[in-house]
C-alpha cells in the first residue's frame, strides 16, 4: 500500500521537477524616462516578455515560478507605472502585468548573485518618446544623488531586420538573421560582466528605421553604440571584418562609400516619416559638436578591431569612417562593426556557425570591455575601480585596500614589478572574478 502511494505522488510531480522558484521581493524604482521593477528570486527563471495595447500593458511570463507576499505598488508619482499584478498560470507558472500610463519599450535581463543580492529578474520601461522629436535628456548619472554607481549601457544594434533583409550569402543566409544572432551573443557576454547592461535596439525580426535605433539608444541613456553587420561586395573574394567610426565628410574609400549608401539606402525604403522632422533632428544633432564623439568612437573601434584582427586578417586594418546614419548621434560614441562579408562563400558557411558568432561576439566583448577599462563613463562602476596612486602607496597596499590579489593588478596593469609611480592611475580588476 505504501509503495503505490509513493508511485501516485511522483505522478503529480511536474515533469520539470525541482521546487518551484519563489519571487522573494519585488521593488520598483523610477527615473525621469525610466521605470525598473526588479524580482528578487530563489533561482534563475526562464521569461518571455511582451506588451499589449487598449489599455497599454507589459506581460511578464516567468516558468515555474510563484510569489506568496502581496506585491508592492509603484509609487503614484511613477509617471510610467501604475500598477502590478500577478495572476497563477499553467498551474506553476507566474504572469505578472505591469499596467502602464504611457505607451514604453520593455526590457528585461537576468541578473546573477552579486553580493548581498541574489538571481534577479530585471525589467525596464522606457517612455516612447514621439517619433522625431528628440528625446528628453535623460542626466546621464541617475544615481548620483544616491550616491549609487550606475551600470554602462551598451547600445546593440543588430543590423537590418523585418523587411529589410540585409545582404544574402549565396547559400541564402541573411544578414539580418546572422547579425541578431551575434548581437545576442555579445549581449549576453555584456550582462554577465558586472557594472554593464546592454539594451537591444532590435529585439527580434522586427523592421527599424535607421533614425529609429538612433532614438532607441538615446532613450535608453547608452554609453556606446555598437551596429553590427556582415554585409555583401560584387567581389566575392573580399573576406574579414572592418569597423567604422564616424566621418563628417562622407566616406573615406571607395568600398566604405559604397557601403554608406548602402546601409543609408534602407532608410529610403522605409521612406515614410523622415522628412523635415528628422533632417531638422540631424541638423541640430549635426550642429553640435561631434568632435569629442567621433574621437572617442575611433578609440573604441580601434579596441575593437584589435580583438576582431586576432580571429583573422581583417578587411581593413584601421577603423574606417563613413557616413552611416547609425553613428551620427552626437553624444553616444557608436561604431560600426562589419563582422565578415557574406558575399565569400566561406566566410558565409563560418558565420552561420555558433562557433564562429561565438568568437566575433567575445572578440566584441573584449575590444569594449577593454576600451571601458581604461574610459570608464563617470559615476559607474568601472571608473570607481581606479586608484591613483599616491605618496607611501605600496602595491600590497592597495591590493589589500580593494581585496584582490597582487597578481591580479599586476597583470591588468602590465607592471612587471613593485614599482609604482605617484600619480599613476592603476586599473582595479573586479573583487568578484569577471
Ligand atoms: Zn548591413
Amino acid at each position: 500500500m505504501r509503495g503505490y502511494y509513493v508511485a501516485v505522488m511522483l505522478l503529480l510531480l511536474p515533469p520539470c521537477l525541482g521546487a518551484q522558484v519563489e519571487v522573494e521581493n519585488i521593488r520598483a524604482s523610477r527615473a525621469p524616462a525610466q521605470s525598473r521593477i526588479v524580482f528578487d528570486l530563489s533561482a534563475p527563471v526562464e521569461h518571455s516578455l511582451f506588451t499589449l495595447a487598449d489599455p497599454q500593458r507589459v506581460v511578464v511570463d516567468m516558468n515555474n515560478v510563484r510569489v506568496r507576499q502581496t506585491v508592492p505598488q509603484p509609487d503614484p508619482a511613477d509617471r510610467l507605472l501604475s500598477r502590478i499584478r500577478t495572476a497563477k498560470r499553467n498551474g506553476s507558472d507566474l504572469r505578472v502585468v505591469l499596467d502602464v500610463k504611457a505607451p514604453v519599450r520593455p526590457q528585461s535581463f537576468v541578473l546573477k548573485p552579486n553580493g548581498e543580492y541574489g538571481h534577479r529578474l530585471v525589467i525596464d520601461l522606457q517612455a516612447l518618446t514621439q517619433k522625431g522629436a528628440p528625446s528628453p535628456q535623460v542626466a546621464k548619472a541617475l544615481d548620483v544623488s544616491s550616491g549609487r554607481l550606475r551600470d554602462i549601457v551598451v547600445a546593440l544594434d543588430a543590423g537590418h531586420g523585418g523587411k529589410d533583409p540585409g545582404a544574402r550569402g549565396r547559400k541564402g543566409t541573411l544578414e539580418k538573421d546572422v547579425v541578431l544572432s551575434i548581437t545576442r551573443r555579445l549581449a549576453r557576454l555584456i550582462n554577465d560582466q558586472r557594472g554593464m547592461r546592454a539594451v537591444l535596439v532590435r529585439q527580434g525580426d522586427e523592421y527599424l528605421e535607421l533614425r529609429r535605433r538612433i532614438e532607441i539608444a538615446r532613450e535608453a541613456d547608452a554609453d556606446v553604440f555598437i551596429s553590427i553587420h556582415a554585409d555583401a561586395y560584387h567581389d566575392p573574394g573580399i573576406s574579414g571584418s572592418s569597423v567604422y567610426a564616424l566621418s563628417n565628410n562622407g566616406a573615406s574609400s571607395e568600398a566604405a562609400k559604397w557601403l554608406a549608401d548602402r546601409e543609408n539606402s534602407a532608410d529610403r525604403v522605409g521612406g515614410v516619416s523622415i522628412q523635415d522632422k528628422d533632417d531638422l533632428l540631424v541638423s541640430v544633432l549635426l550642429d553640435l559638436s561631434q568632435t569629442a564623439t567621433v574621437s572617442a568612437s575611433i578609440d573604441v573601434g580601434a579596441s575593437v578591431l584589435r580583438e576582431l584582427q586576432r580571429l583573422g586578417k581583417p578587411h581593413k586594418a584601421s577603423v574606417q569612417r563613413a557616413g552611416f546614419v547609425v553613428l551620427k548621434s552626437p553624444d553616444i560614441p557608436s561604431i560600426l562593426v562589419e563582422t565578415g562579408f557574406i558575399s565569400n562563400p566561406s566566410e558565409e558557411r563560418k558565420l552561420r556557425t555558433a562557433d564562429h558568432q561565438r568568437r566575433l561576439a567575445k572578440a566584441m566583448f573584449r575590444g569594449l570591455f577593454g576600451y571601458l577599462t581604461v574610459n570608464p563613463p563617470p559615476n559607474t562602476l568601472l571608473a570607481a575601480r581606479q586608484h591613483v596612486i599616491g605618496k607611501g602607496d605600496t602595491l600590497s597596499d592597495i591590493a589589500q585596500r580593494y581585496q584582490v590579489p597582487v597578481d591580479a593588478l599586476r597583470t591588468l596593469n602590465n607592471l612587471s614589478g613593485d614599482l609604482i609611480r605617484v600619480g599613476t592611475v592603476l586599473h582595479i580588476p573586479d573583487a568578484h572574478g569577471t
